[in-house]
């Protein structure tokens, strides 16, 4: 049995339809108009973490503000509602006229990426509904999992950096052998 959870807002395994030739120009437009619309709605959280050695980490989270979107006539985003906590949207943009259906909001920056189709979006701050386009990465589902055990920061290893701890990253769970065996094993 798996018993990692992949992180919640994880859309694994989109499976998009090959880039046309001709197309690029179309979606790198509208993936300019998405990045626009992100900075133009954001609204900025400071995530504060604190750990028990004491040190803190400082997050710079972005939720959108989907009422004004709303009221604005956004185009492109599907899923937007009012009155529902950011947290809770699971929002879509539409690139069916480019043959690339309705991926997650969050894999917008990376559609030009080759094999996009076969990474999985991670999230660097492990925050699900964080739409920082900074806090994203694409990679593969075992480099994905590897994040929850990751102390992150300046003791990651990964070629991204994880910019925080993962959830596991103590091993709180784990014995060491009793010291007898130790002992026995060192003689
Ligand atoms: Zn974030
Ligand atoms: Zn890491």
């Amino acid at each position: 049995m798996n018993t990692f959870p992949i992180p919640i807002g994880s859309d694994i395994y989109i499976s998009f339809f090959k880039i046309k030739r001709g197309m690029q120009a179309k979606i790198q437009r509208k993936i300019d108009y998405y990045i626009d619309k992100i900075m133009e709605y954001k609204i900025e959280r400071d995530i504060v973490l604190e750990y028990e050695d004491r040190t803190t980490i400082n997050l710079e989270c972005w939720e959108l503000d989907a009422e004004r979107m709303i009221d604005d006539g956004v185009k492109y985003f599907r899923g937007l509602k009012a009155n529902v906590a950011f947290a809770d949207l699971h929002l879509q943009y539409d690139l069916r006229p480019e043959n690339l259906g309705r991926p997650g909001i969050r894999r917008v920056p990376f559609l030009l990426e080759e094999n996009a189709n076969q990474l999985t979006l991670s999230h660097l701050d492990h925050m699900s509904w964080c739409v920082n386009p900074m806090h994203h990465c694409l990679e593969s589902l075992d480099d994905n999992k590897g994040r929850n055990g990751c102390p992150g920061c300046e003791l990651c290893r990964h070629r991204v950096r994880c910019i925080r701890p993962g959830p596991y990253y103590m091993g709180e769970s784990s014995i060491s052998i009793p010291l007898y065996i130790l002992n026995r094993l060192n003689n």
